[in-house]
């Protein structure tokens, strides 16, 4: 007999759905097993199952589980996927950590009686990182604890186009890599400049690399000129917006002749540029936020950019790249260290941003959040509610377009999360 456990197997019938690409006003999603069976429209009424519960769910909408594309979860606290599955997280990308946390984390991710609480933990092993550097700035100014220097001194040191193999090869069979995170940061925006910059050939061999393994090459870059030279190279994404402005509009084009997509981290940018208090105090007063966070305390401002840092560039070149079809890609920067951003509620906050400041429409907004980014890293398992794929879901109360279009409404207000069809234990409450 086919073992059928309430535990992974359910429908929820009568509720709007988001599939990944496009709305079903009436439907049903069917899970068995943690996968998704069925997705139709309608009411669900095939009645072979009757001990498999059938949830019906008017004023509900539906969704694929988040995917955070950029975390970093330091020192392998499982916060970092606690926190982001309790928000609708499903699986969080991190970009660039220790071995020891990564190893930790693949742990608690991978065990399956961790499903209702862990978000997945997806890794591109270590950063390229150099000598000097990026992110030994940040590293040194906000991480706690006094190892920051033994941590930085286990970070790789790449020197020449010869170590970028390697150094992928590396991340691919210790870390099971499954996109590779470079660090192009010349200091041009910031109010410190760095003391040492990676080259264009190493760059270049590192996402030669990457790409002859089969993998995304995606860089982190604070300024338009770091932005340029990333998308010169033929880096896949882009894990900032810029926080200083547009010398031209160049960029558009070669975001489009290289089929780049962009992570605009909208938050890190208002919290580089000193400009994100009101965001955090507004988002940390959601009941909602207030419910789900470890530490409820509004984060300080990162404050690191220089004088022509601002977080206005870079919605403005958000705005500019999807008028013109780039792919958006949504990630928070999280990491769990004092400053900046929140694992999870930063998801909402972005989400918030595109919506309102970039003047995303609410469907592109939720499929740069789910689909967009399962397309562009690779995860074919995940990412939409096609057949097959993993049942990774968020139910939401209420049309989430509406829900959307409203700026006064902060955080999704979310009332259950399911990772492979298993319901986040924080949200018990919904089978009563
Ligand atoms: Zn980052």
């Amino acid at each position: 007999m086919v073992d059928i456990s309430p535990r992974d197997n359910f429908v929820v019938t009568d509720v709007l759905i988001f599939d990944g690409s496009r709305f079903i006003e009436r439907g049903y999603v069917v899970v068995g097993k943690g996968k998704i069976c069925d997705v139709g429209e309608g009411t669900y009424e095939k009645a072979h199952d009757d001990i498999v519960p059938v949830y019906s769910m008017p004023d509900h909408t539906v969704l694929p589980g988040l995917i955070d594309a950029h975390i970093h979860g330091l020192g392998g606290n499982p916060i970092c996927l606690e926190q982001s599955l309790n928000f609708g997280v499903t699986t969080v990308c991190d970009m660039h950590n220790g071995r020891g946390s990564i190893t930790k984390l693949q742990q608690f991710a991978s065990d399956p009686a961790n499903k209702s609480r862990f978000a997945d933990f997806k890794s591109c092993g270590m950063g390229a990182t150099i000598s000097g550097g990026w992110p030994e700035p940040v590293m040194r100014l906000h991480a706690k604890g006094p190892n920051v220097q033994t941590v930085i001194d286990r970070w790789p040191k790449l020197q020449s186009p010869h170590d970028a193999d390697p150094f992928v090869q590396e991340q691919v069979e210790q870390c099971g890599a499954e996109y590779i995170k470079l660090f192009h940061e010349l200091g041009d925006s910031l109010k410190n400049k760095m003391p040492s910059t990676p080259s264009l050939e190493l760059q270049r061999a590192l996402i030669e690399a990457a790409h002859a393994h089969g993998l995304p090459a995606v860089g982190h870059a604070f300024s338009f000129e770091g932005m340029l030279e990333l998308l010169q190279c033929g880096i896949d994404g882009l894990m900032h917006a810029p926080l200083d402005k547009a010398r031209s509009d160049d960029y558009v084009g070669l975001f489009k002749e290289k089929k780049a997509f962009i992570n605009p981290t909208l938050t890190c940018l208002a919290s580089q540029s000193s400009a994100a208090d009101e965001l955090q105090r507004r988002f940390h007063a959601d009941p909602f936020a207030q419910k789900m966070l470890f530490n409820t305390k509004p984060r300080k401002n990162l404050a690191m950019g220089g004088e022509s840092a601002h977080v206005q560039h870079g919605i403005d070149m958000t705005r500019k790249l999807y008028e013109n079809g780039v792919p958006i890609v949504v990630g928070s920067d999280s990491s769990g260290q004092a400053s900046g951003q929140q694992f999870g509620l930063t998801m909402h906050m972005e989400m918030h941003l595109l919506a309102h400041e970039v003047d995303m429409k609410p469907i592109d907004v939720l499929k740069s959040s789910t689909s967009t980014t399962a397309d562009r890293f690779g995860f074919t398992d995940r990412g939409s509610l096609d057949v097959g794929k993993k049942a990774d879901l968020i139910l939401i109360n209420g049309d989430v377009r509406d829900v959307m279009e409203d700026e006064q409404n902060l955080c999704l207000p979310i009332r259950a999360v399911w990772r492979d069809g298993v319901l986040d234990s924080r949200y018990d409450q919904f089978l009563e």
